[in-house]
């Protein structure tokens, strides 16, 4: 069953092939056996999942709003909140926090039948590239478990690449569904900023966030994008715009598209194997009728220090809400008010979300906040201008999603400038704001490795017709890792 997509299986329920019941009773006998090594979820809501299955094959039964998810299993990225589900955020800070309200893509996607599994891993208030930042624990890369999964999305990408769930939420603030979804060979969008509700999610840098799905191919991705796409009044940076249906335009031939190239994607110190799949992927398009332009994105190396200057600001204005008072962890037997306040955060919080809050509050106190926050968000504008410039001249921008394929656990803890490069090809779609996907486009040994089409603002179902036309003519997103086929 775990081989088939999502469109399979919503095929098979409607016609009752499969009932919802034996496909939830099937991915929860699929967690048990393999979670503990991979360490993808954080909670397995298994009794919830099984009423939910039975109500939704009760809905199919009656013909009562049925929709194509409806029965199909999913689970969750632990950054949003699930009603009486906890929702940790891979932090200490929230071991504790039951939220009293689902966050909106959850209730959109439980209106629509799916059942909800669990909750899975991830960065600690989503900020890594490994997953190694996790209050519950290192993910392990399906593809090999001494290697990263990425991050911070790494909890749903090894959970689906593994598929031990067929898919999963994810959230991208700098690359965190993007990168993920490349180093564990799947594929994940990161859509327009607006284009999906940020209603209760929790919030690492507001004006990077955006709600995301990591799925085994681009179909997938665009039927579920169906149900996910929407207008929310709750979000007040929601975007109204019409939703096409993705699924019709995934079939648009390609012979009229203009694929640009960055030259300093391919300046940047690429790994052999990245480049190789990149060069292979381009005559793929290239027989498809595609025309290729090398183009520039000249402040492409502004990108991290931009990236994480703002992220790291606005993740410390978000994260002064947890102060041990209102929610959330609180130390022991607190001495007075400051001690409360000051031990809550220091045992609450771990070092990577310490040293980002620090780094943030610098940029934004006293003359700091003119040298460098005021001048970094005009440099923030500049890199929005030069994706303006280069859709001028093509539709849309192709490069690797990372650097490198996965890394070893613990290759680069100690050095988080490192860490933070990993980033280079994923940050600026979210400081302009502007739609990716990775998909899997090649090995490097036995770890996957990914590449990244960018679109203009709300070409979403653009760029899920192109990855889905490349699915098409390849196979890697069919690959699963050996130990889980
Ligand atoms: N790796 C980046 C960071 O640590 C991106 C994280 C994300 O997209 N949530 O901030």
């Amino acid at each position: 069953m775990h081989k088939k997509s999502i469109v399979e299986l919503s095929a098979s329920l409607a016609k009752a092939e499969i009932s919802s019941v034996e496909l939830t009773q099937h991915y929860l006998k699929r967690i048990k056996q393999y979670n503990k090594n991979l360490n993808a979820f954080i909670t397995v809501i298994e009794e919830q999942a099984m009423q939910q299955a039975r109500l939704a094959d009760q809905r199919r039964a009656k013909q009562e709003y049925v929709t194509p998810l409806t029965g199909i299993p999913i689970a969750h990225k632990d950054i949003f909140s699930t009603k009486d589900v906890l929702t940790s955020c891979g932090s200490r800070m929230l071991s504790n926090y039951i939220p009293p309200y689902n966050a909106s893509i959850v209730e959109k996607l439980q209106d629509a039948g799916m059942v909800l599994l669990g909750k899975t891993n991830m960065d600690e208030f989503a900020m890594g590239s490994s997953n190694e930042n996790s209050y519950y624990g290192s993910v392990r890369n399906p593809w090999n478990p001494d290697y990263v999964p990425g991050g911070s999305s790494g909890g749903s990408a090894a959970a689906v690449a593994s598929r031990i769930i067929p898919c999963a939420t994810g959230t991208d603030t700098g690359g965190s569904i993007r990168q993920p979804a490349s180093l564990c060979g799947i594929t994940g969008l990161k859509p327009t900023y607006g284009r999906l509700s940020r209603h209760g999610m929790i919030a690492y840098a507001s004006s990077l966030d955006s709600g995301g799905i990591l799925t085994g191919n681009a179909e997938d991705t665009a039927l579920l994008f169906n149900y996910l796409a929407c207008f929310d009044p709750k979000d007040s940076t929601s975007i109204q715009q019409p939703t096409p249906d993705y699924t019709a335009k995934l079939n648009q031939p390609l012979d009229k598209l203009r694929i640009g190239i960055p030259t300093e994607y391919l300046a940047h110190d690429l790994n052999p194997d990245v480049l190789n799949a990149l060069e292979q992927a381009k005559s793929i398009f290239l027989s498809m009728g595609v025309t290729f332009k090398s183009i520039s994105l000249p402040h492409t190396h502004l990108a991290i220090p931009v990236y994480y200057l703002v992220s790291c600001a606005e993740c410390a204005s978000n994260l002064a809400r947890y102060d041990g008072v209102r929610y959330g962890y609180r130390c022991k037997h607190p001495k007075d008010l400051t001690d409360l306040y000051f031990r809550s955060r220091s045992e609450g919080f771990g070092s990577e979300v310490k040293r980002r809050i620090l780094a943030g509050t610098y940029t934004l106190s006293g003359s700091s906040y003119d040298t460098h926050y005021r001048r970094v968000k005009r440099m923030r504008h500049v890199i929005s201008n030069d994706y303006q410039n280069a859709f001028k001249e093509v539709d849309v921008i192709l490069g690797p999603t990372a650097p490198t394929p996965a890394f070893r656990l613990g290759e680069k803890l100690k050095d988080p400038i490192t860490m933070y490069l990993s980033d280079i090809f994923t940050v600026s779609n979210n400081l302009a704001g502007v739609p990716g996907i990775s998909i899997p486009a090649g090995f490097s040994s036995n770890l996957p490795i990914g590449i990244q089409i960018t679109g203009n603002h709300f070409t979403e179902a653009k760029l899920l017709n192109i990855a889905h036309q490349f699915q098409q003519q390849t196979d890697w997103h069919k690959r699963i890792p050996e130990q889980f086929a």
